[in-house]
């Protein structure tokens, strides 16, 4: 496994693979590596001949200064974990090498409504953050396949139209959320509940499956009504509790037929959790 902190050193490796006419695979990280992100570059490593996984805490991202300062940095663990992963490259870039013209005037997507709901409606800017850095790891990995997670629906919503907008050619899977036994979906921030915050998180995931066995005989507003309180009472504070379109996030407040997803938000102690789930077959 090769580790490499510079965009020349990057197109270099590339350069090798693609000489040989071997396809390339890249699974975007933030580091503090669980079971969940491992089981993406499993997945990556399985549809294309090389594997790049990138570790960059992306500072564009975070509309939450406070949430950047804090998140889990666990380098030498995480390279141990890709190691054993049999990764080919890990690219772990320095802000300038990212954002060489500097992080202060960046360009604007037009991300569409999938912008200002949710997670955009909450994060203001987080989704042209993750445009940005993702069109600018895209541009220097070229990959053949882009593995990222369904625990971050949204997010891969946003990736898609970023593809579109790109006319990048790239394969595109959507990785199954994998979660604790108990149900609550891996993350870094786990790391940061304390152990009563941690037996209380998993009620997110009784909350979408709670609202995956009602959804056909209670109203929208008033299920949604239920969870929410129940996740108050036990100490979160909710962004959102919320039943969607899958394929573009419009809100719904009555069953369709078309697939449809809950998801939530909530922060508890300061540590901010978000799911989803499909709830109709
Ligand atoms: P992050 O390091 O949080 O930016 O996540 C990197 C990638 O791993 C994203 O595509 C996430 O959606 C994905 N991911 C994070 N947690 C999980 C999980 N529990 N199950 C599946 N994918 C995940």
């Amino acid at each position: 496994m090769k580790v490499i902190h510079t965009r020349n050193a990057l197109q270099e490796a590339l350069r090798v693979y693609r000489g040989r006419g071997e396809t390339v695979g890249f699974v975007p990280t933030m580091g503090a590596l669980h079971a969940g992100h491992l089981a993406l570059v499993k997945a990556c490593r399985e549809q294309a001949a090389h594997t790049v996984v990138s570790i960059f805490v992306n500072p564009v991202q975070f509309n939450d200064p406070q949430d950047f300062a804090l998140y889990p940095r666990t380098l030498d663990d995480d390279l141990k974990l890709l190691d054993a992963y049999q990764t080919d490259l890990v690219f772990v870039p320095e802000v300038h090498e990212v954002y060489p013209e500097g992080t202060n005037e960046l360009e604007t997507y037009d991300l569409g409504s999938l912008e200002t709901v949710l997670e955009g409606k909450f994060r203001p800017g987080h989704f042209q953050g993750v445009a940005r850095v993702m069109r600018r790891l895209l541009e220097m990995i070229q990959p053949d396949v882009l593995v990222m997670g369904e625990k971050d629906y949204q997010q891969c919503l946003i990736v898609q139209q970023l593809l579109q907008i790109m006319h990048a050619s790239v394969r595109f899977y959507m990785h199954p959320t994998v979660r604790e036994a108990d149900g609550l979906a891996m993350s870094s921030r786990n790391r940061r509940l304390l152990p009563d915050d941690r037996k209380k998180a998993t009620l997110i995931y009784e909350s979408l499956m709670y609202i995956r066995s009602h959804w056909r005989y209670m109203p929208f507003a008033r299920l949604e009504a239920v969870v929410r309180e129940q996740l108050q009472a036990t100490g979160f504070v909710v962004d959102y509790v919320a039943i969607a379109r899958s394929v573009d996030l419009q809100i719904l407040q009555a069953p369709e037929d078309t697939e449809m997803r809950a998801l939530i938000a909530a922060t508890i102690q300061g540590v901010r959790l978000i799911d989803n789930m499909q709830i109709n077959p």
